[in-house]
């Protein structure tokens, strides 16, 4: 048997081996015809209906609680929203309609979704998650209604390797780190949802490998290269003995310097608080980038001042168990463009990429969430184990829009002085995420503590490139020479300005490219958890004198195959 290999995405970058098993949820929306509507018991139906409902909504509570245990309480809250979607008074008048008309039960919960999930999947890519949540609760009640078995992708076998068209968030939440050894997806992208739960449990994982995937039977052997990009099926013995035996690097847990000294902060990128130990673990010195939006999403309602307190200080304590004082970087709310959040009901056209997001929405429409997350991060402040809080703007593209964060922060602080709480103005700092913002780097140097790369949306914007489209790939390489330039130019001009520079974009957790990036002068880089070691020991056998000569050759060429060739 010859090895095959197929290519796609690499969502984590570590690499496991095992044994495939096809995950394939059975097709439940196949109704027979519906029966003489004289033959059927409206009453009977009814409480078929409404033994299905508490039975799927005892199955989303179990599921809750053991993604509360595996993944955090973040992530659990999409199963609320499940709960409540499922008693939605809407849903329920279309199945008691359907009852009316004398359909049977699966037949009339069929009906009711039909017309809320066509709405929602004419909308667009931000709404047409919301009918894919309508799917799974629906399939879940047929699934119920017609005795169908379930497929648990939560007991598989050990060493399984997860294929499947697609997994859901809450699909990958159930897996056990411990027995999957791999998750391999026809669809999907780096920066989805599930793809950014793999990584954080830590199962390797490719994504986006298109079609061809099926081509791979069950119980086929399998390699999943995260770090690549690829499967292999059938792998040689001697692809397979490299992959059982990563070279994994080492943990270093304390700060690292250069060869010859220079010190260089390595973060880590977190989406909830639950991941804040496995970043310690990995010798994270503090957290470069909390994406504040994760708590904000997969839920009815936003989360109050004294949930986001608990959990911006629940990060800065497992990391004050590890380091005195350690920088932990929260960036504010940045919804909008592909981040949507249920309950807002963006318009999809004004909060897209070039619409209203980031900090656009926090000084307008949504300012009632800024002023509350601000309230919970400078009470935060305050506290011993946030001492080393800092506070980040997101996707900020004028200086008046600095001025006004920073207004708002001062006017916060005013509100709680007179309320008599405790409170710190913590570092401020804000990403670089536009065209606009390279050319400002300067301007807002001289007004906050940092500024911090954010080469995902710059690469977007800067070359003119949507990032989650497929067919744009080869302009979305942050080596591009314009992205590198507008890299080196924000940094050299937020330096002049008194600023610390750090990159929290998927750039900087390649150990491939550390050297460049030290090169560049970089102070700080931010990543996923599990690049941390490998990123850490490739600072330590850099010379800043090399780094620097080959950030100039790199800069001074035109095409990116140059870019390629020199590193
Ligand atoms: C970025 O744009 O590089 C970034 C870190 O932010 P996000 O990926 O959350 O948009
Ligand atoms: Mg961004």
């Amino acid at each position: 048997m010859t090895e095959r290999r197929l290519e796609g995405v690499g969502a984590t970058p570590t690499v496991g081996v095992g044994t495939a098993r096809w995950y394939r949820p059975e097709d439940v929306t196949t109704l027979e015809e519906p029966p003489d509507p004289q033959t059927v018991s409206a009453t009977a139906e009814r409480e078929r209906f409404e033994a299905a409902q508490n039975e799927a909504a005892a199955e989303l509570e179990a599921e809750r609680e053991r993604t509360r245990e595996r993944v955090g309480d973040d992530e659990a809250k999409v199963f609320d929203a499940h709960l409540q979607f499922l008693c939605d008074p809407q849903i329920e008048a279309g199945v008691e309609e359907g009852l009316g008309d004398g359909l049977p039960a699966p037949h009339a919960v069929y009906a009711a979704f039909e017309g809320p999930i066509v709405q929602f999947e004419g909308m667009d890519g931000m709404m047409a998650e919301r009918a894919d949540d309508l799917r799974d609760i629906r399939d879940r009640l047929l699934r119920l209604l017609t005795d169908t078995a379930r497929s648990d992708i939560g007991a598989l076998s050990d060493d399984s390797v997860v294929l499947a068209a697609v997994l859901t968030p809450s699909d990958t939440a159930q897996l056990d780190p411990e027995a999957v050894a791999g998750i391999a997806t026809i669809t999907g992208g780096r920066t989805a949802h599930a793809a950014i739960i793999a990584r954080s449990l830590g199962i390797p994982a490719v994504v986006g490998i298109g079609e061809d995937l099926e081509a791979i039977d069950d119980g086929t052997e399998v390699v999943v290269d995260g770090e690549a990009g690829v499967v292999i099926a059938d792998p040689t013995a001697s692809t397979r003995t490299h992959a059982e035996n990563p070279t994994q690097a080492a943990v270093i847990d304390e700060a690292v310097t250069t060869a010859d000294g220079t010190e260089l902060e390595v973060a880590a990128n977190l989406g909830t608080p639950a991941e804040a130990a496995r970043a310690v673990e990995q010798g994270a010195d503090g957290v470069g980038l909390f994406r504040s939006e994760f708590l904000f999403q997969d839920r009815t309602a936003p989360p109050d001042e004294t949930e986001q307190y608990e959990a911006y200080v629940s990060v800065c304590e497992t990391f004050s168990t590890h380091t005195a004082e350690p920088r932990v970087v929260v960036r504010t709310l940045d919804i909008g463009g592909d981040k949507p959040i249920e309950y807002l009901e963006l318009d999809p056209e004004t909060n897209g990429f070039l619409g209203v997001r980031g900090i656009r929405l926090s000084l307008d429409e949504h300012a009632e969430f800024f002023e509350t997350q601000l309230r919970a991060l400078l009470q935060v402040a305050a506290t011993d184990a946030g001492a080393g809080l800092a506070v980040m703007f997101p996707l900020v593209s004028t200086v008046e829009e600095l001025e006004a964060a920073v207004r708002t922060v001062d006017s916060i602080a005013e509100d709680l002085d007179r309320e008599g709480l405790e409170y710190a103005i913590p570092e401020l700092g804000v990403m670089i995420e536009t065209p606009a913002s390279t050319y400002l780097a300067d301007a807002f140097a001289e007004r906050v503590d940092f500024v911090s790369i954010g080469t995902n949306d710059l690469t977007q914007y800067i070359q003119s490139a949507q990032r989650d489209l497929e067919r744009m790939s080869e302009y979305q390489d942050p080596l591009s020479p314009a992205v590198l330039r507008a890299i080196d130019r924000t940094v050299r001009a937020a330096h002049e300005g008194g600023a610390w520079v750090g990159m929290c974009g998927e750039m900087a957790g390649d150990p491939e490219l550390t050297e460049l990036l030290v090169g560049l002068g970089i102070d700080e880089l931010s990543m996923s958890a599990v690049t941390i070691p490998a990123v850490k020991r490739t600072i330590c056998e850099t010379d800043t004198a090399d780094a620097k000569m080959l950030a100039e050759s790199v800069l001074a060429v035109d095409t990116l195959e140059e870019v390629e060739n020199l590193l």
